[in-house]
């Protein structure tokens, strides 16, 4: 493992257990030498995120419910006191009724609407508010996205709409930030068997679907997304910012069925 990442600290915000891409994204930054803090949704996580924050050798975990502003300022206030200043952000973090994750986007209703853009959205916003102001020598973050927010998925409705905020608060933050040194990029991630991917209506077959019609001819794994965040959280991506980079084995090019996929 090289050092690319020795001597910087980073936050990952958004891990479960060791399905998350958040789990991806930490051991790759971990192998290459970087020193880890984690932020985790409930109590019924901790037990989760302790063993595996411990397993990249980090003692560092803290809740933070990204729906209540006072608990993101606990969790900057905390990590501030441990560590000063922080080098880099992954937000990998979304939610939303999965009632309303199958059958048609047009039946969403007002309170999903606003709750899923408020914890999957504007949640980034506010993290990088407090990020930014820790991030006094410049730094990088990337958040996790999907191709729903281009293109129209079957059950993936309200999270498409939010996405496509998302992708496009991305360039506002990298703007805004920019003139600090603060790169913000996203990943656009192809599906991966998740907690949270769970809870999308036909998720297998939307897989299977994937894997045959994708110039690669396979799924992405989250060491596969891992390897990628490196890439944008590292010195390696310094003129790289506002960016969407696509870790989907290329799916995102492709205009019809591949000629040699199986019906399913
Ligand atoms: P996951 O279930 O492992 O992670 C989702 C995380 O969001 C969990 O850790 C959960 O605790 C956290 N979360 C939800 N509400 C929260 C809140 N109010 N406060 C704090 N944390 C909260 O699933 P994942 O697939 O690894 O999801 C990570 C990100 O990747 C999400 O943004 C998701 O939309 C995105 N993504 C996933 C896929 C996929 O196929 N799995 C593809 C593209 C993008």
């Amino acid at each position: 493992s090289s050092q690319l990442m020795a001597g910087k600290r980073g936050l990952i915000m958004g891990l479960a257990n060791d399905k998350s891409i958040a789990w991806g994204i930490a051991k790759a930054c971990a192998d290459a030498g970087a020193e880890l803090a984690f932020s985790y949704q409930g109590e019924a996580l901790k037990k989760r995120v302790d063993p595996l924050a411990a397993q990249l050798g980090s003692d560092i975990v803290l809740p933070c419910d990204v729906a209540d502003e006072g608990s993101v300022d606990a969790l900057f206030a905390a990590l501030e006191e441990k560590w000063g200043k922080l080098d880099f952000l992954v937000h990998a973090i979304g939610f939303s009724d999965k009632n309303e994750l199958r059958g048609r986007y047009v039946d969403t209703t007002r309170g999903n609407f606003q709750m899923t853009m408020d914890i999957s959205v504007y949640s980034f916003t506010s993290v990088m508010q407090r990020a930014e102001k820790m991030m006094s020598e410049g730094g990088s973050a990337v958040t996790l996205t999907y191709y729903g927010a281009e293109q129209v998925m079957p059950h993936y409705n309200v999270m498409g709409v939010a996405k496509a905020a998302l992708e496009a608060s991305v360039k506002y933050l990298a703007e805004d930030l920019g003139k600090d040194g603060i790169r913000v990029n996203a990943i656009s991630a192809g599906p991966i068997k998740t907690l949270a991917a769970s809870g999308i209506g036909d998720f297998r077959y939307i897989m299977k679907w994937n894997e045959f019609n994708s110039p690669l001819r396979r799924n992405v794994t989250i060491d596969d997304v891992g390897k990628s965040a490196l890439y944008l959280l590292s010195d390696l991506s310094s003129g790289v910012t506002g960016e969407n980079l696509h870790v989907d084995a290329g799916y995102h090019v492709v205009g019809m069925k591949a000629v040699d996929a199986p019906d399913i």
